[in-house]
């Protein structure tokens, strides 16, 4: 774990992993140690660890089907993974011992494990959330499977070209995914499209049947995912698509070679790609069947598991829990509903329950544009069956509202599934919120805000439903691998056992905030990250940064609602008052950004290049001595956000107040001692209650602030641009191409519309982000109260383990713990 173990490894497990790794080498990649490349030292170390993992894994299902124990299914259109052979060697107990074994050979396991690809099956919190709970749900020894999409490219690979975002296709199965396993015997049918007749069987009860047009073939693979100490290995199991082969075979022979292949083509599009959207919904068909396609294939293997122990469908909310990450999966509503009335024969009502018994659903957002709907023809002919399901249960809902004596229109029309204003569109968040016993929200604020905005009416008349489960993050990814030296020293204060319970012996470390030497220590390995990072800019960008600076670090998806462009006029504002004052000397700050944007976003992808546009004229401008830099950094990623995070500072987390649903990188950098400024938005509420507002630095409109002026329609950006001439400079110099020599109009539009509307109260906010950043700057001089905050930061972050988080989901939604 630590850098300097404090016993050696055991001198016969590393002799041992020596030579399953040489053996893997020869046998399993074909190579001789003489000839091998890193790539094949890699696969080598990978696959000796796997078979590690494997044996608790088989030891961890055999237990879970002896106990007969309660299953958590956790669907996910997204996991974000990052790359696993750091985090299965650690969570193993084998870290040393690698280090140890491959030194004997010769082998540099830093080096090697860089070249593992970094699994991007997802686009930013959401897709990280389903990683860090898969590796919580092991620790805690959960019987969890997580079900998704095995997408042959994850997201876009970012290059920074002239200042430009550019995307380029990710490879990450190139060369061969170590990890995982197929299942080649593991495979369901999926139906689309075609039509439903029914029929009266002999009982005399009237029967749908589906035929649908076309069927895809869903193969799963599986990839082991071990907790802390290895104690469960969980199941995290992938579904690819594939064309129907007896089918494409007879067209083949019967001379349609052409269409044949397209066929095939069409299949595997289905997981192909990942969209590469955040918070916005793409709305297109091909999402809409990768959406149906994983959810058939894990509700298909689950009954299949829960009917081969229990030998009936209806005891399925006893063994078996599912929670849909968001409402991309929430077509599990009518396909578990179709399964059990049409496949397995339960009379509606009783199916009803079941389902709803089963069933739970996350919801992640509540910007408008990302609340998925589905337009009703484009239902009826991708899934006809699904859309008389949930008319059927649309009309039995509106009944017993009706029963009830609710007749009132506008609830009526509120609670619908159908959306009937903007051609006939099916909402997938009320269909999640009818089918599911609970929703969830994933911070206090933003769980607040479903019960008083989208979800009213249907909190109204299901009070019960709505409930709270802050996210959090896995502390052996986000701490103890990502920040070994700070990992040994908090070890070093508050004994071993904060390992195993960091939420319980965190607090420990409270006391040694008043300690100078700790505090020293604390911000000696922090100096350490910041040389890394450092090099790392350098080798990347040609830049250099002084480490000394105070890190300023901003990286995330590139939003609107983020405003990254806060931070950058920020920047300028920074930039034009140290040109006025050259003498003066200024607290150095390198301004550090990453992001993707979305491919069509096109506001966010001019962000990037304003960014981009502001670093090169800043970095080169002699007059600011090095005192203020902007990097941005290409690609962000799980690994980029490894090597950022320990050498931050301070934490940009400055969304629009009441539109960042929780945010878990605010989490990853006060667990690592970075002090945040920020507004009080998703689960920034809730770090400063438990760390402590003095900690941080709080500033901006709050939730209600924003709704009000919204509401109120009286608001006038420009009020803000004139109250503030340090703004109104700030914008000037954007506006009229101070950055942007080459084409000065660049940024007319976006600062014009930023004066006019300023949708995401960038200018309404902006004096209040420049005094918070004063404070900064003035707390920056007082190390000593600095590294104090900084240390508390740490100690008090323990709540925000994603530990905390799933013994919540274990215990209240899903049934699986006392
Ligand atoms: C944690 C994480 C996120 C989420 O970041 P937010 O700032 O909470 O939006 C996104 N991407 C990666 C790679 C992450 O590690």
């Amino acid at each position: 774990m630590s850098d300097a173990p404090a016993t050696p490894p055991d001198a016969a497990e590393v002799a041992a992993f020596r030579d399953k790794v040489l053996a893997k080498l020869t046998y399993s990649v074909g190579k001789d140690p003489e000839h091998a490349v890193d790539h094949d030292w890699f696969e080598a170390i990978a696959l000796a660890t796997r078979d590690h993992l494997v044996d608790r894994w088989m030891a961890h299902t055999r237990a879970t089907y002896a106990q007969q124990r309660k299953r958590v299914y956790y669907l996910s259109l997204e996991f974000l993974i990052g790359r696993l052979l750091l985090d299965s060697l650690s969570n193993l107990g084998l870290l040393d011992i690698a280090r140890s074994a491959l030194h004997d050979l010769d082998v540099d396991l830093e080096r090697i494990r860089t070249l593992e690809a970094d699994a991007a099956l997802g686009n930013g919190g959401l897709g990280r959330l389903a990683a860090c709970f898969m590796e919580s749900m092991a620790t805690l020894g959960l019987a969890a499977h997580g079900y998704g999409i095995r997408y042959e490219h994850g997201l876009f690979r970012q290059t920074i070209v002239d200042g430009r975002q550019m995307e380029q296709t990710e490879t990450w199965l190139d060369f061969g995914n170590p990890w995982e396993f197929e299942r080649p015997e593991t495979s369901y049918l999926i139906g689309f499209g075609g039509s439903v007749s029914s029929a009266t069987n002999s009982d005399g009860e009237v029967r749908q049947f589906w035929h649908w047009a076309e069927g895809i073939r869903a193969n799963a693979y599986d990839t082991p995912i071990a907790g802390w100490r290895g104690k469960a290995v969980n199941t995290l199991r992938l579904w690819r698509a594939r064309a129907e082969s007896d089918f494409h075979l007879e067209r083949f022979n019967a001379g349609d070679h052409i269409g044949a292949v397209a066929e095939e083509a069409r299949a595997e599009s289905i997981s192909r790609v990942l969209y590469p959207a955040d918070s916005t919904e793409a709305g297109q068909e091909l999402r809409l069947r990768q959406e149906y396609f994983f959810v058939s294939a894990s509700l298909q293997d689950l009954l299949r598991r829960h009917l081969k122990q229990h030998g009936e469908v209806e005891s399925l909310p006893q063994y078996a829990a599912i929670q849909l990450n968001d409402t991309h999966p929430a077509i599990a509503v009518a396909e578990l509903m179709r399964l059990l009335v049409d496949v397995h024969d339960l009379p509606w009502e009783r199916a009803w329950t079941t389902t709803v018994a089963t069933l739970a659903y996350t919801n992640h957002t509540l910007l408008p544009e990302a609340l998925e709907t589905w337009p009703v023809g484009l239902m009826e002919r991708l899934l006809p069956r699904h859309m008389q399901i949930i008319y059927l249960i649309n009309a039995y809902h509106i009944d017993a509202l009706r029963a009830r004596d609710l007749h009132d229109f506008d609830l009526l029309r509120a609670v619908s599934l159908i959306e009937e204003d903007n051609g006939r569109r099916v909402r997938m968040g009320n269909l999640a919120f009818l089918g599911s016993h609970s929703v969830n929200g994933v911070s206090g604020l933003h769980t607040e805000l479903m019960r008083s905005t989208v979800f009213s009416q249907l909190h109204a008349l299901y009070p019960e439903r709505i409930n709270n489960k802050t996210n959090g993050i896995t502390f052996r990814r986000w701490l103890y691998q990502t920040n070994p030296a700070l990992t040994a020293l908090l070890v070093e204060a508050a004994g071993p056992q904060l390992l195993d319970d960091p939420q319980q012996y965190l607090s420990a470390i409270e006391a040694f905030a008043n300690k100078a030497s700790f505090r020293k220590r604390f911000a000696a390995q922090r100096r350490q990250k910041k040389l890394e990072l450092a090099q790392l800019v350098e080798e990347r960008l040609a830049i250099s940064i002084n480490p000394d600076a105070l890190f300023d670090v901003h990286i995330k998806r590139i939003h609107e609602y983020k405003r990254q462009l806060l931070n950058l006029l920020h920047t300028v504002a920074l930039y034009q008052a140290m040109r006025a004052e050259p003498a003066t000397t200024w607290v150095p700050r390198v301004k550090i950004f990453a992001g993707k944007a979305a491919a069509s976003y096109h506001q966010a992808k001019l962000i990037i290049k304003l960014a981009n546009d502001i670093a090169r004229t800043i970095n080169a401008d002699p007059t600011l001595r090095g005192q203020l830099k902007l990097v941005f950094l290409p690609n962000y990623n799980v690994s980029l956000a490894e090597a950022i995070i320990p050498a931050a500072d301070l934490s940009e987390q400055i969304s629009t107040a009441g539109l960042e649903a929780s945010g878990t990188s605010n989490m990853k950098f006060a667990l690592n001692g970075a002090l945040t400024i920020g507004t009080l938005d998703g689960a920034n509420v809730e770090m400063a209650e438990r760390i402590g507002q003095e900690h941080m630095f709080i500033f901006g409109m709050t939730a209600a602030q924003v709704q009000a002026r919204k509401r109120a329609d009286a608001f006038s950006a420009q009020q803000s641009v004139a109250d503030s001439a340090r703004l109104h400079e700030v914008l000037q110099a954007i506006r009229n191409g101070v950055f942007s020599p080459d084409e000065p109009s660049r940024y007319t539009a976006l600062v014009d519309n930023l004066i006019a509307y300023d949708n995401f109260f960038v200018c309404a906010d902006f004096e209040a982000y420049w005094a918070a950043q004063q404070r900064v700057s003035d707390y920056w001089q007082t190390p000593d109260q600095w590294w104090r905050s900084a240390v508390l930061n740490t100690a008090r972050a323990g709540w925000f383990s994603s530990d905390r988080t799933i013994s919540e989901y274990a215990r209240e939604i899903w049934q699986v713990m006392d």
